[in-house]
């Protein structure tokens, strides 16, 4: 198929799917999918850019393998945020557990069998008296490896500039609404230091298990956009 972008549909070719069907994710009133580019089609970025470069030298040198990169790509893609729920369920059970949590989470990650990588990550607990938030302003430094990749809106220019100038406001925005009481703390990630957020565990989960506590606890809870 010639390299055009329009991506003309005849409607001779064979597809797997039915246009004609609305319950397939691709089909709109159009009865064709809609236009996705190519990822050659959209210029690469600088920071694209540099790791493409980055990482062919590695290779190139023999610091590292294409199998070792791709091992590596792999394995974080593999992390979910089920990881740090479980530290943290954990932790609220678990006094003397959420004292190892507070000195090292890393350490304390690898009692539950998980690997959470050798960047050192540090635990902010949310109390009456303080909420804590995490961002990376210089880029996206996230602890990926306890509870997955960030989310785009985590590696936004509006919420690495504005959480650290306006916090209140943007946790408004994700439906947090934090009592004047309650100083808002904002940690900044490094690439040398990594944060996660220890959400208060709600009121009237005294009989809850450990499985059912960490079912309570989300991605962005961790991350301090919401309280749980
Ligand atoms: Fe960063």
């Amino acid at each position: 198929m010639s390299n055009t972008p329009s991506h003309e549909h005849n409607h001779s070719h064979s597809h797997s799917h039915d246009h004609n069907n609305p319950d397939d994710p691709l089909y709109n009133s159009h009865g064709e999918h809609p236009y996705q580019p190519d990822s050659e089609d959209t210029p690469y970025e600088h920071h694209q850019v540099m790791a493409e470069a980055v990482g062919e030298l590695l290779i190139e040198k023999g610091v590292i393998t294409a199998d070792e990169l791709r091992g590596m790509i792999e394995l974080i893609d593999s992390k979910s945020p089920a990881e740090g729920t479980r530290v943290i369920a954990r932790a609220w059970t678990d006094p003397e557990f959420k004292a190892r949590v507070m000195v090292n989470v890393n350490d304390a990650a690898e009692e539950l069998g998980i690997d959470p990588g050798t960047i050192p990550i540090r635990a902010v607990e949310n109390t009456d008296s303080v909420h804590n938030v995490i961002v990376c302003t210089l880029c996206s430094c996230y602890p990926r490896l306890l509870i997955g990749v960030p989310p785009d809106w985590y590696k936004s220019r509006s919420y690495r500039s504005r959480v650290v100038h306006e916090p209140r406001t943007v946790l408004k925005e994700f439906g947090t609404e934090i009592s004047l009481e309650t100083e808002v703390c904002v940690h900044d990630s490094t690439a040398d230091l990594r944060y996660m957020v220890i959400p208060k565990r709600p009121d009237g989960t005294e009989g809850m298990n450990e499985d059912e506590l960490a079912a309570l606890v989300t991605r962005d809870s961790m991350i301090g956009v919401t309280t749980l």
